[in-house]
């Protein structure tokens, strides 16, 4: 049931936002070029996925990256 924003003290509503915080996104190491990656993802950086090239080549993908 709704209840109104003035009748929640600030104790009560900040205790109910104690769960509320972000967590860090799991992350792991690239195996080809040791970047930090999102786990489950192609590397964004060398183009590999499970130590295969599966987008555009090495040279190309280092050379596009800023
Ligand atoms: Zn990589």
């Amino acid at each position: 049931m709704a209840v109104p924003a003035r009748k929640v003290s600030k104790t009560r509503g900040a205790t109910r936002r104690a769960h509320v915080a972000l967590s860090a996104k799991a992350t792991t190491t690239c195996p080809n070029c040791g970047e930090v990656i999102k786990s489950h993802r192609v590397c964004p950086k060398c183009g590999t996925y499970k130590n295969k090239q599966v987008i555009g080549n090495e040279e190309e993908s280092t050379k596009s990256k800023k």
